[in-house]
């Protein structure tokens, strides 16, 4: 049951306070699974760094978030660019003073086809946005944090880390097993400043995913068919919602989770046990 306190802005839930008069910024943050966290790190008190593609939709969040009373500034860079990168982020922790939580969640599926079929370019952006978007993010807020430590949280996914039927996804599994070696590596090297850093692995979850999906007709080559019982989402039998995953990121990024660090936790209702 959620214990309530009486605070400042009146009758407050405990996890109202978490996030205190930090700064978290996040990537992909317009839209499913770093909307929903955006908004929910903002309720739980912190002030919202939202980088994405320019796009109505992040700016809607922005509002959104004014509007609880918290302050968001929309920084509009695509995550493979380093130059942008670069910018939007030093002009986030100049305007915020300081950066204590990162979510690098941006990513796309890409192009869908067989191995033979994928081109370079096609392979290019997926790892583009997904893995290097990720070392840009983590490398470019690593000055902002050595001071006074923080938490990094990353969205790799079950793809390419328990599960490997996704057809036609070779360059989309490479780039989230490749985030999730990256998060260990960072969780050690970056344990000296009190940074911590963890991957989070997502099942099928209801977002807007589906517009950064190209499949390709060639894929009919190398379907295998696959048959799952009833129920193949067998806790509520349906894809998650984005705002289940922000539960997972606001634990995270508190510090209710002070000695997780350098670790991959599945959120997926037990779809991957099957
Ligand atoms: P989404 O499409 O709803 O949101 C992704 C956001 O990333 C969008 O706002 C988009 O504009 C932004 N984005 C894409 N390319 C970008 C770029 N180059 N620069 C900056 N921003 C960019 O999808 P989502 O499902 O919320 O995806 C978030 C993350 O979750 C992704 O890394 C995805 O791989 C991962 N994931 C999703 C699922 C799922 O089922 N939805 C499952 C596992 C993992």
């Amino acid at each position: 049951m959620t214990q309530r306190v009486e605070g400042e802005r009146g009758d407050q839930s405990i996890e109202g306070l978490l996030l205190a008069g930090r700064t978290a910024l996040i990537t992909g943050a317009g839209s499913g699974i770093g909307r929903a966290a955006a908004l929910k790190l903002a309720r739980a008190g912190a002030n919202i760094c939202l980088l994405d593609l320019i796009d109505e939709r992040t700016e809607d969040v922005e509002k959104e978030i004014r509007r609880m009373g918290r302050e968001a500034e929309f920084y509009d860079v695509d995550v493979s660019d380093p130059g942008r990168m670069e910018r939007a982020i030093r002009a986030a922790a100049e305007r915020f003073g300081s950066l204590d939580v990162i979510f690098a969640n941006a990513g796309i599926n890409g192009t869908l086809a067989p191995i033979e079929d994928l081109t370079p370019e096609a392979w290019d952006q997926t790892l583009g946005i997904n893995l290097r978007g990720t070392f840009l993010t983590v490398k470019n807020a690593i000055p902002h944090m050595k001071g006074s430590g923080g938490s990094i949280i990353i969205t790799s996914s079950i793809n390419g880390n328990r599960t490997f039927s996704g057809f036609g996804m070779a360059a989309y599994s490479s780039s989230k097993a490749g985030q999730v070696a990256f998060a260990k590596m960072a969780a050690l090297e970056l344990a000296r400043y009190r940074i911590r850093v963890n991957a989070i692995c997502p099942g099928g979850i209801e977002t807007n995913i589906g517009e950064s999906t190209k499949s390709t007709k060639q894929l009919d080559k190398i379907r295998i068919p696959v048959e799952y019982p009833e129920g193949s989402q067998p806790l509520e039998h349906k894809s998650g919602r984005p705002e289940q995953v922000a539960d997972l990121v606001l634990f995270l990024a508190s510090e209710q989770s002070s000695h997780i660090t350098g670790t991959e936790i599945y959120i997926d209702g037990a779809e991957t046990l099957l």
